[in-house]
């Protein structure tokens, strides 16, 4: 690595120090919590994780980490419904892939089933909790609005007798699912609408993953985050924005629950949003399962296995979070920035590799049958340590259809009858004629003569043609299936257009298959999620389903600059 480009990167990596962490340094300061950091990061086990997911995660377990602290992982396991396994293990995989570690705590809201069971009956024995018989809808109604007062229900003030015996048979599974509920009893005239006596329990009889038949009710979320951070002992809990209306009745758990001085703080950041993407769980879902895309991993999906897939690394992804920071406004992140982000970690560390993706033959009529030349090029120009390679050169090879042009546009410096290129790393080609496909129009062959001494160390070698061209030996190329990815909506903002559905913004050629590529021999050995720089064309990345007899690449972005700096 040049020490330009090092200096560089680490400028943009090193972030300033967000509001977040001046508050944590500020309380490490101020001797708060025995100078104890403690933070989780809480999914829910109801689908992949996003990238959105990896800014939260990169907080959690990055401010931890910098601050001699632990990150939790907790699943947030409260609605047996939506919730799944197979989550599970994929929250994990990715986590681990974006180089983070819990170690041994791996908790669920689960475990602390019983602790909250047993808070709802002190808070009914408080009288500080009621159950409610009517419907979901009346509930909601006489919630009231911003501007008007709620109504109380008439089954606000029941015993304490009365609520504890409904509530232990809500439990036991003697009533319906929808037919009563548990409600905290707040202030039904409080500004905030969350205050007013929100729902805490609700009977559910689905089985839950972890804890079976055991509970026919389960807590709201609501009413379980707060006391989870507060069993853990989290000293930061970390959240987004939309959770700041949340926070006075998280407060008001803990003010209940609290024997000490000890609670968690809970401070709001800024979801990421990006453009010409959707982020949340349930359009992903929607999209798997509408069969919009292959799958939760298909590489134009925002998820984290998605963009694994698609050949993106985890510094990248780390970059990129450090690049948008943490604030207190939504906002919409441009996706180019990601694609910065993996074009800069991809220049440093991808190995450069021929790859025609729309080959047509060209033939070197001066140059003798049946002789392979080996020519030497450099891996990876920011890199002298990756070496260089032997690259075999012969009679016939391939190069890029669109290199070709019979009836070139003035300023078209590539090849075209009567015109001199460079093949990169070998001789200097000039076009004497082409054979055409009658019919259909389409150039079959492209006849071309070489000079001999335009090779490195000829008496030519540093002639100058406009252009170099990437190639492939057509004898010695190998085959490859490249899958060409774009974004997956054609709207910045899918789900930003009133009545319409965000489906309608799909792009239609958001992946387009390429099925009879030619790449550079060396390439047969390429294993699943290898990076590459295919010359002039992008950053390609083997797909984990690619084999030595099928091999698969998916690229990963396009280069953008690279085509002029080579034209230099
Ligand atoms: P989604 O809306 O996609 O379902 P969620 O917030 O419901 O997301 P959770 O599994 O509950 O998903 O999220 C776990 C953590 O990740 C939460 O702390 C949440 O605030 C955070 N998170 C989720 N989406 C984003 C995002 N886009 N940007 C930053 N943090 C996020
Ligand atoms: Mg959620």
């Amino acid at each position: 690595m040049s020490e330009k480009t090092k200096n560089n990167s680490e400028k943009e990596s090193r972030p300033a120090i967000s509001f977040i962490e001046q508050i944590i340094i500020d309380d490490l300061k101020e001797g708060k919590n025995n100078g104890k950091i403690i933070t989780r990061f809480p999914p829910e086990p109801n689908g992949y994780l996003h990238i959105g997911h990896a800014k939260a995660i990169c907080l959690d377990f990055g401010m931890a980490e910098k601050y001699g602290g632990v990150c939790n992982l907790r699943f947030d396991d409260t609605n047996p419904e939506a919730e799944d396994v197979e989550y599970i293990d994929s929250i994990k995989e990715d986590i681990r892939w974006l180089g983070f570690d819990w170690g041994d705590r791996e908790y669920y809201a689960s475990d602390y089933f019983d602790r909250l069971y047993e808070f709802a009956l002190d808070l009914i024995r408080r009288g500080l909790a009621y159950v409610d018989d009517q419907p979901a809808e009346v509930i909601s109604e006489q919630r009231g609005t911003p501007n008007s007062q709620g109504i109380e229900s008439p089954f606000r003030n029941r015993s304490v007798e009365e609520n504890l015996d409904l509530f232990e048979r809500m439990n036991r599974g003697e009533f319906d699912e929808g037919s009563r509920v548990l409600r905290a009893k707040i202030d039904m005239s409080s500004p905030n609408m969350l205050m007013r006596d929100p729902v805490i329990y609700r009977i559910l009889k689905t089985p839950h993953h972890r804890t079976g038949t055991k509970w026919n009710v389960y807590p709201l979320y609501d009413f379980a985050h707060g006391q989870c951070d507060y069993f853990e002992g989290v000293t930061h809990s970390l959240c987004t924005l939309e959770f700041e209306v949340h926070r006075p009745l998280y407060d008001w758990f803990i003010d209940q629950l609290k024997t000490g001085e000890y609670r968690p703080r809970q401070i709001e950041f800024n979801r990421l949003n990006l453009t010409y993407t959707v982020m949340s769980k349930r359009k992903l879902l929607e999209l798997v399962q509408g069969g919009y895309v292959s799958g939760w991993d298909d590489p134009r999906m925002p998820t984290l296995c998605g963009l694994r897939r698609r050949g993106y690394t985890p510094e990248s992804i780390r970059k990129f979070i450090d690049l948008i920071g943490y604030t207190k406004f939504d906002a919409i992140n441009d996706i180019s920035l990601l694609e910065y982000a993996i074009r800069e970690d991809l220049n440093l560390r991808a190995p450069r590799v021929f790859g025609v993706l729309d080959p047509v033959r060209v033939i070197i009529t001066n140059y003798p049958e049946n002789v392979t030349e080996e020519v030497e090029l450099v891996n990876n120009p920011e890199d002298e340590s990756m070496g260089t390679r032997k690259v075999p050169f012969s009679r016939e090879l391939y190069i890029e259809r669109e290199d070709f042009m019979e009836t070139p546009p003035p300023k078209f410096f590539r090849l075209y009858p009567g015109n001199e290129v460079r093949l990169k790393g070998a001789y200097i080609i000039k076009c004497h004629d082409f054979k055409k496909n009658k019919a259909t129009g389409e150039i079959e062959e492209i006849y071309c003569t070489y000079d001999p001494n335009t090779r490195s160390g000829g008496s030519s070698a540093n002639r100058k043609t406009k252009t170099t061209l990437h190639w492939v030996s057509a004898t010695h190329s190998i085959n490859a299936e490249v899958r060409l990815y774009d974004r997956l909506f054609i709207h910045e903002d899918p789900m930003g257009q009133k009545e319409r559905d965000f489906k309608e913004f799909l792009n239609p050629d958001s992946l387009k298959i390429l099925k009879n590529c030619k790449l550079e021999p060396l390439l047969k050995n390429a294993k699943p999620l290898d990076k590459f720089q295919f010359q002039r064309v992008g950053y390609f990345c083997v797909d984990p389903a690619s084999t030595e007899l099928n091999l698969i690449f998916n690229r990963t972005v396009e280069l953008k600059d690279t085509w002029n700096k080579i034209k230099k």
